[in-house]
């Protein structure tokens, strides 16, 4: 990984600092590989976007507060590489936020990840919602049926055109409030879900994917849920921050 990352760096140093050449394999690769990544995470909002690499790569570092340089470097290709969420990190156009109209939301656990044992899991997707019904006037209920929020953990391709991407890069995504597919939440399989802080803690990605299930978008305020990559806190001594409370608050309103 070490190697691979070093190669990017000195790689995009080249070829953004000086015309020298470069073996063309390694640069087509490199090259693919920060477009997928702004691809996904950058979309362009427009129809056409006239917008360089450069000037892309430029709003990726301004996002993660990172030194805006619009090249590659050593610190920009470190944060291309943390496991992160699924959902992009730029606000699709909306009319008006998309939220629930109601106060009282069903889930359903589809199946269940092997890591953990079942009525680990139970506890910890209940948990992790219980951090948002703690603040909002909104309830979760439990169902067997057709629900708002689906939860399912999946290898691969899916069946929602959003394919995981194996072992670490994303860890789940979800969807934000509607019919269907709307509020359901997918963990990548190939993840090792833990409830501790070994590999991918599941209360941690889980509470942050709700999130999305219930309107929020991404935050680039650093050590908020709702930054878009992984980082560790115990989750017994969780306490939702305020950039996240502030951000639902204007969803749903406080709790009574
Ligand atoms: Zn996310
Ligand atoms: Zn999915």
């Amino acid at each position: 990984m070490k190697y691979v990352l070093l190669c990017t760096a000195l790689f995009l140093l080249c070829r953004f600092s000086f015309p020298s050449p470069i073996p063309a394999a390694q640069s087509t690769e490199d090259l693919k590989s920060i477009e997928v990544y702004l691809d996904k995470f950058f979309p362009s909002i427009y129809k056409s976007d006239s917008r360089t690499l450069e000037e892309r790569i430029m709003e990726m570092q301004k996002f993660f507060h990172l030194t805006v340089t619009g090249k590659m470097d050593a610190e920009t290709g470190k944060v291309m590489k943390q496991p992160r969420c699924g959902v992009p990190d730029v606000a699709q156009y909306r009319a008006s936020p998309q939220v629930w109209t109601k106060k009282v939301l069903t889930y359903r656990i589809n199946n269940y990840t092997p890591d953990l044992p079942k009525s680990r899991v139970e506890q910890i997707i209940r948990q992790a919602l219980n951090v948002w019904s703690e603040v909002t006037p909104l309830t979760f209920q439990r169902t067997y049926g057709p629900a708002d929020i689906e939860i399912s953990f999946a290898y691969g391709a899916h069946g929602d055109y959003n394919p995981f991407d194996g072992r670490g890069g994303t860890l789940a995504h979800a969807y934000f409030p509607g019919r269907d597919i709307g509020g359901d939440a997918h963990f990548d399989e190939s993840e090792r879900w833990s409830e501790s802080n070994r590999e991918v803690n599941l209360f941690l990605v889980a509470a942050h994917e709700f999130g999305h299930s219930l309107g929020l978008e991404h935050s680039n305020v650093r050590g908020a849920l709702m930054f878009p990559t992984y980082y560790y806190v115990n989750p017994n001594s969780f306490r939702l921050p305020l950039d996240d409370k502030q951000r639902i608050w204007r969803l749903y309103g406080k709790r009574k």
